[in-house]
């Protein structure tokens, strides 16, 4: 993103009025008919452009978008057959920093309709963005190109000259002329397709919709395509490399239900006249919504059923309905400028669990968003958070918006607002909404404007407390039982961004009636609320309120005795709320272990719920003493054996849906932080028998984590041969993120120099991330970071940067090396650092202040509130 500071705010606006980092709005294009002809081997192409405008004022130039091009020929025609003009600009002029060309005229153009004609060559770059380069090796050894895009933000205009802002939408009509042997894929169907000179097929695409320039794809390669599903006359494809259709089938059956869940809910036909589903090797973010040709990172599309952890199984069930949900939401319906982008993303999050909690209601996905709710959560109680809706001046900001608070905070406040409104009333605004601005842009108002004609209530006002501000209250429940909000801060004290006075629409219930109605209340400003007061009554009921709650002592014992007529996300807050409580030093972390001791006598089975307890165990385990050490590892032990030795390292028939999770967390942490002989002996059998049922896809991960804490090289070695031949993404990515794992520092290095040569530089920087947050090896792979800035950041996708980072938030345990860290982090600005730096810092100081309060009490407290005696 970057924050605007001082030094970039906009300059002076233009003569007409918009801000200068805007192009002049004197000229709008309406078509754009593009040719153009890849060189994958030489990785450069070429490409002519005719494009329909009208010309709105009398002008002498015309400036549009465009990055590292040449621009080899411009004409400029009034489209009149019977005598009309044909200009050459006299100048063409490129600004690379500004990233645009302005084409100037001798004289004066009228205004009217006119047509510009550009012929152009560039690069294909090896930056995953714009029209870049993707490469496979095949069974044989043979390396193999791709020529592929990514244009949102601000990248199309890196593949051809455009009006590059989203506001600016038109038509495009693509033709790709490339070698005979290559497929090509854009966003229309194939309208007819033509042999060219020197052994060439030209490939002539349909006219899309008008749209965002962000939108165009093209991807040509050698490239295999499943044969198309029919769903409801939309045909639905997925695109892989060869020799991997028997990944698709997955990918196939969520993307028809997603397409036909999106056509149901919204009452809008598909917008495209395809959807081919596109798998890419070398890929920045998870999946990209290029209308009617969505592409991916490979882990995102391509899975096995058979051989896919649960968790793996949901994260491309996720990702495809994601994406095609966009093709309403953002492609057919498209925010004014980029600040608008959390709503593109925020609707697509929020819809993504709606679709894929109907394709596997079993799955719970309401609940494990409860996870992703708390990550937004874990940052928007910092003084560093930002407000969901943020000022984007110049386009390249843009970048820093696509975080947490964009996604997962923007789709729980969505989330609340349906529930508090109710699922029809809020799907009626929401029809609403995109009938109303089909293939127009709109910005956040409009939204509240149509979810207020549907529900009768309020919403901008109640919804701008939560977009405009930063924060998120914690709703307290006096010892009367009324309500009253103070903002929350892990630093205990408001400042920053974090702001007040929400209005917050409260859920509650008694446990007594459990089949009455949750009852609303708004909460508004800093006046107390009554509420139905009683011991047995529960705040944000159903669980999808983004706030916390604080109950008075009292009440949380009770809650603590009655977790069974909690609903999970229920109890998943209760547990979460407690913990950032003790995390912000306002509650006692014996109440956090308290409950766990709760949980576990309460038979708790679900993994959101438990994933709250093992994330606190991994802050201890980083801040205790050594010398205390052994009493981390005998309370592990305590609460996690008996679980442990109930669920087995074996899926049973009496699993749960989610009990698979449950098991490789509990596993993992019993195996590595809890130390646990027999948990590890068994690991080392599994990983080592010849038999391939003794690791199972859900449990594999955690074997590989704990298998690595004591392995040397056999194991190291066995890992890499993994990773370097999978017989799935997900098993790639299984072994190589758990070469980050090993306990030997020699063993990290070589890991290190493999992330900076052979891995892929869109996975790269996760390793780099899980080698600094490796208990052992952490202070050492971050000072080889140091070591080694210059080449990382020229090396890796802007973009993925930042979450290398997040790892240092785990080197807590000293204030002198966080210290370091924030040092060296200030004074080496990351290019899309902004915020998401700032944050990971301040998590840092959070935790280094949980160890040095809590330090030395934690393993009297372990041992009090879980009867465990140290070392057993
Ligand atoms: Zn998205």
């Amino acid at each position: 993103m970057s924050a605007p500071t001082p030094d970039e705010t906009p300059a002076d606006p233009s003569a007409d009025g918009t801000p200068a980092y805007r192009l002049p709005t004197s000229v709008r294009p309406h078509a754009y008919r593009l040719v153009l002809t890849p060189d994958l081997d030489r990785a450069t192409f070429s490409g002519d452009v005719e494009i329909d405008i009208t010309v709105e004022r009398p002008v002498t130039s015309i400036t549009l978008n465009a990055a590292e091009l040449e621009i080899t020929s411009a004409e400029l025609n009034d489209g009149n057959p019977d005598g009309g003009y044909a200009l050459a600009p006299t100048t063409i002029g490129l600004d690379p920093h500004e990233e645009r060309v302005e084409l100037t005229f001798a004289g004066t153009i009228d205004p009217g309709p006119a047509t510009l004609h550009l012929s152009f060559t560039g690069i294909l770059n090896d930056k995953l963005h714009g029209f870049y380069r993707s490469t496979f090796t095949d069974d044989d050894g043979h390396e193999h190109v791709i020529a592929t895009t990514q244009m949102e933000s601000t990248d199309a205009r890196r593949a051809f000259p455009c009006w590059d802002e989203p506001e600016l939408k038109a038509t495009f009509e693509v033709t790709l002329v490339v070698d005979e042997a290559l497929a090509a894929f854009s966003n229309g169907s194939v309208v007819d397709e033509a042999p060219e000179a020197g052994g060439k097929r030209r490939v002539h695409f349909s006219t899309t919709m008008a749209m965002s320039t962000y939108l165009v794809a093209f991807v040509v390669g050698p490239l295999e395509a499943t044969e198309p599903v029919d769903v409801s006359g939309v045909p639905l494809r997925v695109v892989h490399t060869p020799g991997k259709s028997h990944l698709a089938p997955f990918a196939l059956t969520v993307g028809a239900h997603a397409l036909r869940f999106f056509t149901e809910y919204f009452g809008i036909p598909y917008p495209a006249d395809k959807l081919d589903l596109v798998a890419i090797p070398d890929f920045a973010f998870g999946a990209m919504e290029n209308l009617g040709c969505v592409t991916f990172r490979e882990s995102a599309l391509l899975v096995d059923p058979a051989q896919a952890a649960r968790v793996e199984l949901e994260r491309v069930a996720d990702v495809v309905c994601h994406e095609i949900a966009h093709m309403w939401f953002g492609d057919l319906v498209t925010m004014k400028w980029w600040n608008g982008i959390w709503l593109n993303e925020a609707f697509a999050t929020f819809m993504e669990v709606l679709a894929v909690d109907a394709f596997r209601p079993e799955w719970q996905r309401w609940v494990s968003f409860g996870v992703e709710r708390e990550a937004a959560l874990a940052v928007d109680g910092l003084h560093a958070t930002r407000p969901v809706e943020f000022h984007v001046g110049r386009p390249e900001e843009a970048q820093g918006m696509f975080d947490v608070l964009t996604y997962q905070k923007g789709g729980s406040v969505l989330r609340m607002l349906e529930q508090f409104l109710g699922p029809d009333v809020f799907r009626e605004g929401i029809n609403d909404y995109l009938t109303t601005h089909s293939h127009q842009n709109t910005e956040t108002a409009d939204l509240w404007s149509a979810l207020e004609r549907s529900s009768g209530r309020p919403v901008g006002r109640v919804m701008d407390t939560w977009i405009l501000q930063g924060g998120y209250p914690l709703v307290r429940v006096g010892d009367d039982g009324g309500l009253s909000q103070v903002p929350f801060s892990y630093s205990g004290e408001p400042g920053g961004a974090i702001g007040s006075d929400w209005q917050v629409p409260v859920l509650s219930r008694s446990l007594d009636a459990p089949a009455e109605e949750p009852r609303p209340l708004l909460l508004e400003g800093s006046a107390p609320a009554a509420a139905p007061a009683g011991a047995g009554h529960l705040i944000n009921a159903g669980g999808s309120g983004y706030y916390r709650v604080a109950y008075p002592t009292a009440t949380v014992r009770h809650l603590a005795s009655r977790l069974g007529d909690l609903a999970p996300l229920e109890r998943y807050n209760l547990v979460s709320d407690t913990w950032a409580a003790a995390l912000a030093g306002q509650a006692p972390v014996a109440d956090l272990v308290g409950l766990a001791r709760s949980l576990a006598d309460s038979g708790e089975g679900d993994p959101s719920v438990w994933s709250v307890v093992l994330g606190a165990v991994g802050l201890f385990d980083r801040v205790i003493p050594e010398e205390d050490r052994p009493a981390l590892e005998g309370a592990v032990r305590h609460l996690f054996g008996p679980l442990a030795a109930d669920l087995g390292f074996d899926p049973r028939d009496d699993d749960g849906e989610r009990t698979p999770s449950l098991r490789s967390s509990v596993l993992r942490t019993l195996g590595t932080i809890g130390a646990d002989p027999g948990i590890r002996a068994e690991a080392g059998r599994r990983f080592g028998a010849a038999d391939t049922t003794a690791l199972h896809p859900d449990t594999e991960s955690a074997v590989l984590d704990i298998v690595a804490s004591t392995g040397g090289e056999a194991e190291y070695q066995a890992f890499l041969a993994r990773y370097r031949a999978p017989a799935t993404p997900q098993e790639e990515n299984r072994y190589l993120y758990a070469l980050a794992s090993f306990s030997d520092p020699g063993l990290a290095v070589r890991t290190f120099d493999l992330a900076l040569s052979e891995v892929r530089s869109q996975n790269a920087p996760f390793v780099l991330q899980l080698l600094v947050a490796n208990r052992t090896n952490g202070p050492a792979a971050w000072q080889r970071i140091t070591d080694h800035w210059d080449d990382i950041v020229g090396r890796f996708p802007s973009n993925i940067l930042p979450r290398m980072l997040d790892g240092v938030r785990s080197l807590c345990g000293s204030k002198a090396l966080a210290d370091q860290v924030a040092e060296f982090v200030l004074s080496h600005p990351l290019p899309a650092g902004g915020k998401t730096v700032e944050q990971i810092l301040e998590r840092l100081a959070v935790n280094v202040a949980f160890g040095e309060r809590e330090r030395h009490g934690l393993a009297g407290t372990l041992t009090a509130a879980l009867g465990a005696t140290p070392g057993h």
